[in-house]
Parts: structure tokens; C-alpha cells; sequence
């Protein structure tokens, strides 16, 4: 392989060369998400960084296991130990069982990911199906003697397992700082410390979601889902786990220390997180009026937009960030992303049509080797981006005869645009996706100058017509009534 992949790894917090533990085989996890309510802006953008990684490690060749988990229990609110699990509090607002509100929302999330061209990760486990398996890793974390029991809940001991590892080297955070920060909040009296976690708690009376365990009827701790699914389906050592900035700490600190706790060595060679997403410069917040959901976006219904937004358009704009950066979101912004788009689009049809010169004029190949280092640097989609749009210049300019380029090198753009831009990016051309009323149109003229040659026995020009459109992937079928057509 004579791509040399770098990737910040939050662990070390330094770029390093990608040397899986196991090639050509990759593990990779991303958090998922916690599905009570519709994906927004913040869903989308680890959906699309890891996306990114995930096209992009299959392109290089390596055999990827790519899982990201639905969390459908044991999330509480403000994600602490303490309040109302997320999707129970949904379903009891709503009067649904609680698996139909997960239901619901997988399939809303699903969705979505779709319209944004994000490829289905290869597992996607959720969190109640794995019961068994966090209580295994409780018990190991426990008879290791990194738990303690408190009124039927179990807890992690982050105090003592700091003495022996360390608690807080993800994060950079230090645990007497973590003392001093949170000895004052209230309604935790059953930790011996504060920044103590849950792994199991015992379910009041009102509590709907509850589990048999050696401890209580109960539920799993919310860090405890990723350390057992990702151990089950990547191993005890896995290549990369992915997720928000914002599930650093205490989420991705913490799944750290369950492994540890549990089987003595860290789970995770390569720690990648996303940075966060700003609209018109401030956080997002339910309270701010500025927590816009991906269909808001896709319908443009939200108060704030000017108008709606496609799903690639989202793509697009999230892509020409690094995602290492925070990105702003405002109408602008979105507008700008789309005419670049759409610029970019045009080019990559008219590398179709252009007219071979003799020579070449221009060294294309050497942008389409920038676009891939801009890619083996820590995944560079913005940098990238900028080559594509020098390439579009360089194939208007070819097109205005200003430039020159000859056949193998046309030949050698067009499967570089097709490689690069809709396998490696992921981007989609809607405009091209819209025609299906006129591909349906053509068709129908198509079917019937064939069904004339049938007529006067012209079976070589109805062969012929069957023949050409199989290359397009479109199969004809003859019947009785006549033909039909359907894509392969
Ligand atoms: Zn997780």
C-alpha cells in the first residue's frame, strides 16, 4: 500500500502513521445515537467524519468492521447518574412503550443517513440487546475489585483505579481537579465519590426499562454499552473509536477505564473525535432556538432558514471543514456551500465531454495525487475540496480550448472524479437524481422504436437497442402487453 495514512489520535495528541493491529482487517466504533427524538446538525457531523474514514480505509484496501451502536437504554438525562433515562421520559410523555419510541427514531435516523449518503455501518447493535454482556464486564470489573456496591447500584471506583492506572488520560483531565470541580452537587449520596460512575443501577418502582442482575432489577450504566459491544464484535484490542468531542469525557474516559478495570490493557489503539457544530456562532441548544433537525434543514421549515437545504448540500458544507475545526452553520454559509457544489458537479460532467488534444497541457494527475495526500493527512476533506476546484478550472479552461489534455489523461480525470468524488466524498448529484420523470419519458420512446423494429421483423436493431441499454445497467423484458424496463 503506498498510502501512508495519518490520523490525530486524541490519545497521544499527535498525528500518527494508521498501522492497524491486525491489516488488512480494521475494527472501528463509533458512538451511535441515543434515539428519542429526530437526528439534527449534531448528529450528522460524526455520521459524516467516520463515513469519511470508513469509505476512505475500504479505498486503501484494508478490510473494514465498521460498528456504531443505538442507544436505547440507560442514557440519562444531562448525562449523568442521576434523572430520567432519555427514552423512557419520551415514551412516558408520549403514552408509547418505549421500543416503539426507539423504533420510531432508528428508523427517522436511519433515514436521514441515507438522505446524506452515509453507508450502513456493517453491525448495529443496541444497547438493550447486550444486556448479558454488560453484566459479564460488570462482573469482571468487579471481581477485579474496581466496583462497589451501593443500595442494589453498582459503581466504578475511579478513585482507587487511579491509583493503579490512569483515570483521565483521554481527556487530560486530573482526578483532583475533578474532586475540587464537583463535590458540591447534590442527589449523589450513594458514590463515595462524585465523579464516580454508574455500571449498574437498581430501578425505582416507576422505572419501565429493567433487567434481572446479581445486584437488583436494574439497568446498565450509560459508558458501559460501548466497552461491551465494541469488545464483542472488534476484540479486547480494537484499531479506532470514533465519536463527538463531546463524548470525550465522561463517556469515552470512562469506557476506557471499564476496559482496563476489566482486562488489565486499553481497548483502543487510535481515539478520533469530531468537533463540534456552531449555528450563527452560538452552541446549539433546545433553549436557543438554534436546534435544527436534519428533516427542518431538508424541508426548510425551521424559523431561522431562509430556505431549504439538501441533504448534500449539508454534506458538502460539513466536508469543507476539517473536522478536527468547528463549523458554523448560518443561511450564508449553506448558500455558498451549494453554488461550490454545484460548480463542482458541472465540472465533473463536462470531464465527460471534453475533446482530446495530442498533447496535454496541464499536469492533472498531480492534482489528483494532492487530493489523496490532502486525504492521508488526518483526512483533509478541506484541503481536498480546493484541489477538486482547481481541477474544475483546469477542465472549464480545457473546455474553452485554453488548456489542453489528451485522451488518456481525459480517460484518467473522469475515473479520478468518479473514484474521488462520489466513492471517496460521498457526494451525490441531486440534479441528476431528480430526472427520473424525464429517464422514464426516454425510456417509453425507446421501448416503443423498439417495439416498431419488432414490428417489421428489424430483430437486429431491437437486439441491438436491448444490448446498448444493458450496459447502462437497464434490463427490458418482453411480454405479451409489450416491454418493460427496469434498472439492474
Ligand atoms: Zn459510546
Amino acid at each position: 500500500m503506498e498510502h501512508k495514512l495519518q490520523i490525530y489520535n486524541t490519545l497521544t495528541r499527535k498525528k500518527e502513521l494508521f498501522e492497524p493491529v491486525n491489516p488488512p482487517h480494521v475494527g472501528m466504533y463509533v458512538c451511535g445515537p441515543t434515539v428519542y427524538g429526530d437526528a439534527h446538525l449534531g448528529h450528522a457531523r460524526p455520521a459524516i467524519t467516520f463515513d469519511i474514514l470508513f469509505r476512505y480505509l475500504k479505498h486503501l484496501g484494508y478490510k473494514v468492521r465498521y460498528v456504531r451502536n443505538i442507544t436505547d437504554v440507560g442514557h440519562l438525562e444531562n448525562d449523568a447518574d442521576e434523572g430520567e433515562d432519555k427514552i423512557q421520559k419520551k415514551a412516558r410523555l408520549e403514552q408509547l412503550e418505549p421500543m416503539e419510541v426507539v423504533k420510531h427514531f432508528t428508523d427517522r435516523y436511519h433515514q436521514n443517513m441515507d438522505q446524506l449518503n452515509v453507508l450502513h455501518p456493517s453491525i448495529e447493535p443496541t444497547a438493550s440487546g447486550h444486556i448479558i454482556e454488560q453484566i459479564e464486564l460488570v462482573k469482571e470489573i468487579q471481581k477485579n475489585g474496581f466496583a462497589y456496591e451501593s443500595e442494589g447500584s453498582l459503581y466504578f471506583d475511579v478513585e482507587k483505579y487511579n491509583k493503579k492506572y490512569n483515570y483521565g488520560k483521554l481527556s487530560g483531565r486530573r482526578i483532583e481537579e475533578l474532586m475540587q470541580n464537583t463535590r458540591e452537587l447534590a442527589g449523589q449520596e450513594e458514590k463515595r465519590n462524585p465523579f464516580d460512575f454508574a455500571l449498574w443501577k437498581k430501578a425505582d418502582p416507576k422505572h419501565i426499562m429493567h433487567w434481572p442482575s446479581p445486584w437488583s432489577e436494574g439497568y446498565p450504566g450509560w459508558h458501559l454499552e460501548c466497552s461491551a459491544m465494541g469488545r464483542k464484535y472488534l476484540g479486547e484490542t480494537f484499531d479506532i473509536h470514533g465519536g463527538g468531542m463531546d463524548l470525550l469525557f465522561p463517556h469515552h474516559e470512562s469506557e476506557i477505564a471499564q476496559a482496563n478495570a476489566a482486562t488489565g490493557h486499553d481497548p483502543v489503539k487510535y481515539w478520533m473525535h469530531n468537533n463540534m457544530i456552531t449555528v450563527n456562532g452560538q452552541k446549539m441548544g433546545k433553549s436557543l432556538n438554534n436546534f435544527i433537525t436534519l428533516n427542518e434543514f431538508f424541508n426548510g421549515t425551521h424559523p431561522s432558514l431562509d430556505q431549504p437545504y439538501s441533504p448534500m448540500t449539508i454534506r458538502f458544507f460539513i466536508l469543507q471543514a476539517h473536522y478536527r475545526s468547528t463549523v458554523d452553520f448560518s443561511n450564508d454559509a449553506l448558500k455558498a456551500a451549494h453554488k461550490g457544489m454545484t460548480r463542482l458537479f458541472d465540472a465533473v460532467h463536462l470531464a465527460g465531454k471534453l475533446k482530446p488534444s495530442a498533447q496535454s497541457s496541464v499536469d492533472v494527475r498531480s492534482f489528483g495525487q494532492k487530493c489523496y495526500a490532502a486525504m492521508d493527512d488526518d483526512l483533509n476533506t478541506p484541503v481536498a475540496i480546493a484541489h477538486l476546484f482547481e481541477l474544475a478550472k483546469i477542465i472549464n479552461q480545457v473546455n474553452d480550448g485554453k488548456e489542453r489534455l489528451t485522451e488518456e489523461d481525459i480517460k484518467w480525470l473522469q475515473s479520478f472524479l468518479n473514484t474521488f468524488v462520489y466513492d471517496i466524498l460521498g457526494l451525490k448529484d441531486e440534479k441528476s437524481e431528480d430526472n427520473s420523470e424525464l429517464i422514464g419519458y426516454l425510456m417509453e420512446t425507446i421501448l416503443k422504436i423498439r417495439q416498431e423494429a419488432k414490428a417489421r421483423k428489424d430483430y437486429a436493431t431491437a437486439d441491438r437497442i436491448r444490448d446498448e441499454l444493458s450496459k447502462l445497467n437497464i434490463v427490458i423484458k418482453d411480454t405479451k402487453e409489450g416491454a418493460t424496463w427496469s434498472f439492474k
